[in-house]
């Protein structure tokens, strides 16, 4: 490795909050060296919002933990604690310069011995996250060329990629979401190594993968980040169902040789201009609304993809547990894939269905998939026309509450019991309520009488 130390300089201070820069201080004041380094370094070069600080020392663990007491302290052996910062992000990394021992089971070193600023840059994964900040003197200590590759938008493993892609396996995805997230490009010699370390993906765990596909598919590129994984071929080990949309015939295709792989890639990021802040669970159901195809093209001799929506909801099923998504998101994923062709039925609905649909949890967010998957295909917003302005009158109050003009005691007053027929009646009751053929408590006794009182 040629890593040296240099110097740079930088034009305009760096702002900090005020617990970044009272753990700075104190750390100076006790006679140690502290840089800000990793990701906020590189986000303050770019000129991106900082998600979260973290900070390096020569300071040793003991002396950390007596510094900040209030540390929360289980990274000790590996030199880092956690100061609790009392706001957003709630926590301040604050680690010791140190060197990586050996790596043993393609994530995580066996230990790591302390060491100086150095050492501790070439155990990180990226040029453009090697760099450290001294807030002193206002200037970043650059040991790996990582300000020059921030210049050209190059990611660029420190080191040799394929030692440090087989080290630690999660490297693969976090390459591919720094270039889909920041726009950079990924150095091609990388690029290949990550290439040729691939399978390794399959030894990282589902919650570490989950969190980079969530943050891809969140970002501001998600279609970008199908194909670079896909290129890349990663998509093939962590999400083999999307990887089979490639070569499925689109029907009805509304671009020549569209296959479903294509449509996909552009209803995502249509998805991603339409609505750039989305939930998790929105964005990973656009990922997954097409996976049924495949499977129901073998079964229907390639004519059509009837009931492909209910086979994608099963598969989302599968894939969102075996990603080790919470049961509420694993609940609304299915729910959105298994619903996102329904907004098509909407002017045959009965009134009291559409009331009904309209007031789903997941409504809005089914709105955002249909919208994006009619601009990628025919185009026709009458159904998002509709049933957005059907939801505007809901939420201007003028169809609030569903009046409920009659409950249980009022059958058993009748002379019913609960049982099936009981929620039948006040089934019945409420879709014509809904549809406002029954707009008293008097009309609505009235016709249970005429129609259940034998
Ligand atoms: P962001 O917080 O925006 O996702 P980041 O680069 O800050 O990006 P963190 O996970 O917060 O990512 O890690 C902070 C720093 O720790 C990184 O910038 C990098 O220097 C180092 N780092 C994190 N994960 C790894 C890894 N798997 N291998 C090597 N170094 C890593
Ligand atoms: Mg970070």
């Amino acid at each position: 490795m040629n890593e040296q130390e240099k110097w740079v300089r930088v034009d305009r201070p760096f702002q900090l909050p005020t617990y970044v820069r009272e753990a700075l201080q104190k750390l100076s004041e006790s006679g140690h060296v502290a840089y800000l380094v990793g990701g906020c370094v590189r986000d303050f070069l770019i000129g991106r919002e900082i998600k979260d600080y973290d900070i390096a020392t020569d300071a040793n663990p003991d002396l950390l933990c007596k510094l900040f007491p209030m540390a929360i302290t289980v990274g000790k052996a590996f030199g880092v604690i956690k100061v609790p910062t009392g706001t957003q992000p709630p926590l301040l990394e604050i680690a010791t310069f140190r060197k990586d021992l050996d790596y043993h089971d393609h994530r995580r070193p066996e230990g790591v011995v302390f060491s100086g600023p150095l050492e501790d840059a070439s155990r990180r994964d990226f040029t453009m996250n090697g760099l450290f900040y001294d807030p002193k003197t206002n200037r970043i200590l650059d040991c790996v060329e990582g300000v020059e590759d921030i210049r050209r938008k190059v990611i660029r493993a420190i080191g040799n990629p394929s030692v440090r892609f087989r080290e630690d396996a999660l490297r693969l995805l976090r390459a591919v979401r720094f270039k889909t997230r920041l726009g950079f490009s990924i150095d091609p010699e990388t690029a290949q190594a990550i290439r040729s370390r691939a399978r390794l993906i399959s030894k990282v765990s589902s919650e570490r993968i989950r969190d980079e596909l969530t943050a891809m598919w969140t970002g501001p590129h998600p279609g970008e980040a199908l194909t670079l994984l896909s290129e890349l071929e990663l998509l093939p080990v962590v999400l083999p169902e999307v990887e089979a949309l490639k070569g499925v015939v689109q029907i009805p295709s509304y671009h020549p040789n569209e296959d479903v792989w294509s449509h996909l890639i552009k209803m995502v990021e249509m998805l991603a201009q339409q609505t750039p802040q989305r939930s998790a669970t929105l964005a990973w159901a656009a990922i997954l609304h097409e996976v049924g195809k495949p499977v129901v093209s073998i079964k229907n001799e390639g004519r059509n993809f009837n009931g492909h929506e209910l086979e994608a909801a099963k598969l989302a099923d599968k894939i969102t547990q075996r990603l080790k998504l919470s049961g509420n998101e694993t609940q609304r994923v299915v729910a959105l894939v298994a619903d996102h062709l329904k907004l098509k039925d909407v002017f045959q609905m009965r009134e009291a269905t559409l009331q009904r649909l309209l007031r789903e949890d997941h409504f809005e967010e089914l709105l955002a998939l249909h919208r994006a998957d009619t601009c990628a295909s025919d185009g026709n917003l009458a159904y998002y026309e509709f049933c957005s302005s059907r939801l505007n009158q809901i939420k201007n109050g003028s169809q609030i509450e569903i009046p409920k003009l009659i409950d249980g005691r009022d059958l058993i007053q009748l002379g019913f019991s609960p049982g099936p027929l009981f929620s039948e009646i006040l089934a019945t009751i409420e879709d014509l309520t809904l549809e406002k053929k029954l707009t008293t408590q008097d009309q609505a006794l009235e016709y249970v009488i005429k129609n259940f009182v034998r």
